[in-house]
């Protein structure tokens, strides 16, 4: 039996790969950056997400044996914020799965969207906005230009090429995150 799952499991996580990269170089070229420690996009109630984004960490939870436990806290829990945030976590950040973080938590902050004039729009948090309004303008100037920004439908048609079905619908991050652990568990349970 073929490892469909995992292949496209690989898929996506080659393509978060691509992107972190390609951030990376927009960050060096524009300066923008988050807060350290901050973490308030995650705050958000209403982030959506696709299964196929959150299978990599639906997998790597099956990996160390937590996924049950993980569906369980995913089914119960009615918060709307991610419950992947941990709000006592020090670090760069607040997410406590960084390295497993769906496509949504990549792009936000570091890329456009096409506006009906075909250009492309940096689309990035209130507070970048706020605090860095002079790398704001130039990174904007820089993307007329022709500075390479990671484009936010582009990534996910490059998803929906993996599995059309699992990147087709958007729900609540953690009831995405619930069903890509179902898939996995069904996956595992059944080979
Ligand atoms: S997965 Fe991590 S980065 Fe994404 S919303 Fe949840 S806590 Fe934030």
């Amino acid at each position: 039996m073929t490892d469909e799952l995992v292949n496209k499991i690989n898929a996506v996580q080659s393509i978060f790969d691509q992107l972190d990269r390609a951030i990376a170089s927009f960050q060096n070229e524009t300066s923008l950056h988050c807060q350290w420690g901050c973490g308030k996009c995650c705050f958000k109630p209403d982030i959506e997400a696709t299964v196929l984004e959150f299978l990599p960490f639906a997998h790597h939870l099956y990996q160390q044996g937590l996924a049950e436990a993980w569906l369980t806290k995913t089914s119960e829990s009615d918060s709307a914020v991610c419950l992947i945030l941990n709000p006592t976590q020090s670090g760069a950040g607040l997410c406590s799965q960084y390295a497993h973080r769906g496509l949504i938590c990549r792009l936000f902050g570091y890329a456009a969207r096409t506006n009906k004039y075909g250009e492309k729009e940096l689309v990035t948090c209130s507070i970048i906005k706020t605090e860095q309004v002079d790398q704001i303008e130039k990174a904007n100037e820089k993307i007329k230009l022709g500075l390479p920004v990671p484009v936010m439908h582009e990534y996910y048609m490059q998803l929906a090429s993996i599995d059309f079905d699992l990147s087709r619908d958007f729900f609540p991050i953690n009831a995405a995150i619930r069903k890509a652990i179902e898939k996995v568990l069904s996956y595992y349970a059944y080979r």
